[in-house]
């Protein structure tokens, strides 16, 4: 008999087995996959740790958090600033006075905002009430044609006008040069690659891989006091209301023989016609160097792809709409009346959470269990 049981490798079973453990909890952890770390897992292709399900940069302003992951890793100072592409003309992301500069010519700061203002008033947008809107409202109509609208429809299958507003309030805007894609005074890379950091965090727990729970719920949740689940949690329930939406994402890796690919991890494509999202050039988190600090003359990248999910597939973002947020609060009530089973993470409370928002979201369970 197990005290935790739990389903999911990720960060937050992690960091809950983790917690768990330590304080001489007997603890257990599912995957049905075949490694730990869930989305956040490295793995390296010829001394690159390769970014497998998509780009992970670790950014928080939760001291706490910050000071947790590093018991588990040293990080390095990356600093995410991701090149935005249109049709081969390239924009500093996030909108900032560069971004400004290039698509306007303007060179002060009030310049700049004349330029949003003028744009907004034209577009007559004074509460916006959906991302197209909201987008506009905070950068005006040139900027949302040229590195948001193309993105956003391709990223998530939806027009602008369909999806919540909040989606675009994730990226700043600066009226400063800092091409800092965060607003976040911690931020990098774990030295090695996240494998290796939530390896640490599951030390001497007993882990279970190409185990899917969900084959044999029942007899999994007698064989512990408590089951914390980090899967999908209309899953969970056999989709018996519905199924929520996710969008998920296809990578087609490559590795190259020569030393530079595109000069920046993150290459956004911010057309429609182009059909990947972005490129990510793996070996750039690192500075292009390998673990003793040598240039690596090779390179990997993944061109980005985004779909709808189907069952089968892997939920990579919520799709957090009015009707699927619905959907979620009833599949809520349901969880809520759970005895043994508590729900966590991106997929298990349906939340575009950020990686720190899901370790402080952890942490919080475990104070609440055990302090
Ligand atoms: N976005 C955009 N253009 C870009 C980058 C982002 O329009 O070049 C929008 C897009 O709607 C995206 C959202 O901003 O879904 C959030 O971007 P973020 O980089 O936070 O997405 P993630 O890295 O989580 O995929």
């Amino acid at each position: 008999m197990y005290d935790y049981l739990v389903v999911g490798a990720g960060l937050y079973g992690s960091v809950v087995a983790h917690e768990a453990a330590r304080r001489g909890k007997k603890v257990l952890v599912l995957d049905r996959r075949a490694h730990i770390g869930g989305n956040v897992y490295t793995e390296e292709i010829d001394e690159i740790h390769v970014h497998k399900y998509g780009a992970h940069i670790f950014h928080t302003n939760d001291k706490e958090v910050w000071d947790y992951v590093n018991q588990f890793a040293r990080f390095n100072r990356f600093t995410n600033s991701p090149v935005a592409n249109f049709h081969g003309e390239l924009y500093s992301l996030p909108f900032n006075m560069y971004t400004f500069n290039k698509m306007w010519g303007v060179v002060t700061p009030e310049e700049a905002l004349a330029k949003i203002e003028e744009q907004r008033k034209e577009a007559g947008i004074t509460v916006p009430s959906n991302l197209e809107e909201q987008a506009i409202h905070l950068v005006g109509t040139d900027i949302y044609e040229k590195l948001i609208k193309g993105y956003t429809e391709k990223q998530w299958g939806r027009p602008c006008r369909e999806l919540p507003a909040f989606i675009i309030k994730r990226l700043p805007v600066r009226l400063t040069f800092d091409n800092n894609y965060f607003n976040a005074q911690y931020q990098g890379i774990p030295i090695g690659g996240y494998t290796k950091m939530v390896s640490r965090m599951l030390d001497g727990i007993e882990v279970r891989l190409n185990t899917d729970y969900l084959e044999e719920k029942e007899r999994w949740n007698q064989s512990a006091r408590r089951v914390i689940y980090t899967g999908p949690i209309d899953e969970f329930y056999g989709y018996q209301l519905g199924a929520l939406q996710y969008r998920s994402v296809r990578f087609e890796t490559e590795r190259l023989a020569i030393p530079n690919f595109q000069g920046n991890a993150a290459v956004n494509y911010t057309d429609a016609e182009t059909p990947w999202t972005r490129i990510i050039e793996h070996k750039w988190f690192e500075f292009g160097k390998d673990a003793d600090g040598k240039e690596i003359p090779h390179t990997v990248i993944s061109r980005e792809y985004s779909s709808e999910w189907q069952p089968g597939g892997e939920p990579y973002y919520p799709v957090n709409d009015e009707s699927n947020e619905a959907l979620y609060r009833r599949y809520r009530a349901m969880a809520e009346k759970e005895e043994k089973v508590v729900f966590g993470g991106r997929l298990g409370e349906y939340k575009y959470y950020d990686m720190d928002a899901v370790i402080a979201s952890a942490l919080a369970f475990c104070k609440k269990s055990w302090s």
